[in-house]
């Protein structure tokens, strides 16, 4: 699609925003219902578009499946209640009546990236669209076909035409002219774009939010159960081919255990079945670039001193774009994929001879996704709260934060600004409008009390009010 065709598509959206806008909340409500089971009951055929556009397994393509259709019923429930006009507290009791409506900011931009197609074409459109929002999308070029048949699905569902639309195309066209036209932006994908698009929405004075890169910690306390530990940390680092933003790529184990975990860590990981049947555990990368990408910085640490343990090499007899399950151990901080992004099926272990350690080596990142801690409750909950993430999921991996849609789900540092899920995750796609109506007496008092009296007697009912008020 050429830019220009992109400014027609939102004047179109525009015009449809206008009436969906109008519509009442329940309406909104039953679509993402409808669309709830249409997701369901189209699932084989959607797991074998996402597979076809991503190369991924079966089981990683149903998360993506579920994922929306958790997102639809959470929001189409929770949606009357957050757009309600409310009451809040006013200036003066009883003299001032305030509430708070909240509008629709009008057509919602959406920058997808191709790691999740189904889920990040539909789960941060649906508390946009239930808002009252037109939204105006553009996948990954390498996954247009998923979001195109999630968008037929929405108006299957009965979601209006031209409210949402799909715009297929590069990121420096037609993704720039969603930046300049948009009225709300949600980025997901890397830091480096990101970044360059808040410059873009902050000179625009949009709102923005993103989610971005990780280099996503795992951290197995002595008294974690090893089993269970290495069960969680190989789905962790290698669910998606570990093309996620919040899988695992470094594991802190403590010096007490970190034989047992390895050593099951390691079988675990050598008895994978790739390919991308049901019974297969991991699937093949996106694409040759990126297969050479993750080569790459393997090949990097190898060179300054990294040790394989498994895996290290491209897989040619699987397929083109398998790359062997990798786990490294001596990984030096010269090595690039310490500190960088791999976003492949690459992890490093490193064994830490105290609780301290471990956390002062996960905070030592620029990012804070997300991140995961293996132990008994009680301490991996003291552990959980001294790191700097997004999200921490204790005896998980990542879904259980992820799959929590409750809970706001986002980034530290460079890893993201503003968050999906939760309230704040439909809220963000609204203006907020404070109508504050004043009654029997004006603010600055009643004009038969002289000034001095009346601030006096707001002193003391400012005394009184703090203890009676809380
Ligand atoms: P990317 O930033 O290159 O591309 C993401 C999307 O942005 C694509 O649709 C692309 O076309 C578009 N785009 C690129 N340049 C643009 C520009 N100048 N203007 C407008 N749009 C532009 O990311 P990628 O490499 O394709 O995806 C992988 C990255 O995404 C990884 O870093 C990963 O961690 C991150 N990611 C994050 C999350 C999350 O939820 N935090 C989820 C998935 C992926």
């Amino acid at each position: 699609m050429e830019a220009s065709e992109v400014q027609s598509v939102f004047a179109r959206a525009r015009r449809a925003q206008a009436q969906w806008a109008l519509s009442p909340v329940h309406r909104r409500r039953e679509i993402m219902l409808r669309l709830h089971d249409l997701i369901l009951e189209n699932q084989v055929e959607l797991i074998d578009l996402v597979q076809a556009e991503t190369g991924k397994s079966r089981s990683s393509a149903f998360d993506e499946v579920i994922d929306v259709a958790l997102t639809a019923r959470h929001y189409a429930y929770r949606a009357g209640h957050l757009l309600r006009t409310k009451r809040v507290r006013g200036a003066l009791p009883v003299l001032t009546h305030t509430t708070v409506q909240r509008s629709p900011r009008g057509v919602v931009g959406i920058i997808a990236p191709w790691n999740y197609p189904l889920s990040m074409a539909l789960s941060d459109a649906i508390p946009a669209l239930l808002a009252g929002n037109a939204v105006v999308l553009k996948p990954d070029e390498k996954t247009t076909g998923t979001a195109v048949r999630g968008l037929e699905l929405l108006e299957e569902a009965g979601l209006p035409g031209e409210v949402m639309q799909v715009v297929p195309g590069p990121g420096s066209t037609v993704g720039q002219e969603i930046v300049a036209q948009c009225d709300y932006l949600m980025f997901t994908g890397s830091t480096a774009t990101g970044r360059k698009l808040a410059a873009q929405a902050g000179e625009r004075l949009i709102g923005y939010s993103a989610e971005l890169g990780g280099k996503n910690p795992l951290i197995v306390c002595a008294d974690a159960d090893i089993d269970k530990a290495a069960h969680g940390a190989v789905q962790a680092c290698f669910s998606n081919t570990g093309q996620l933003c919040i899988s695992i790529e470094r594991i802190y184990v403590h010096e007490a255990v970190a034989d047992r975990f390895l050593s099951r860590f390691l079988a675990l990981v050598n008895d994978f079945r790739l390919g991308h049947g049901w019974t297969d555990d991991v699937g093949s990368l996106i694409s040759a670039e990126h297969l050479a990408r993750v080569n790459e910085l393997v090949e990097d640490a190898i060179l300054h001193g990294a040790r394989v343990l498994a895996g290290g090499r491209p897989l040619p007899d699987l397929g083109r774009t398998f790359y062997a399950p990798t786990v490294l151990i001596d990984v030096p901080p010269t090595a690039r994929l310490h500190t960088e992004e791999v976003f492949g099926p690459v992890v490093y272990v490193e064994k830490v001879a105290t609780v301290d350690e471990a956390v002062a080596k996960a905070n030592d990142s620029s990012y804070g996704l997300s991140a995961s801690v293996w132990g008994r409750e009680l301490t991996a909950r003291d552990v959980a709260s001294r790191l700097e993430a997004g999200a921490v999921n204790i005896n998980d991996g990542f879904g259980a934060a992820w799959a929590s849609l409750d809970a706001p789900m986002g980034g530290w540092k460079d890893s993201g600004q503003g968050r999906r899920h939760a309230d704040e995750g439909l809220l963000k796609y609204t203006e907020s409008r404070t109508i504050a109506a004043q009654r029997l007496m004006p603010l600055n008092g009643p004009s038969l009390i002289s000034r001095e009296r009346y601030t006096s007697l707001l002193s003391t009912a400012l005394r009184l009010g703090k203890r009676v008020l809380r």
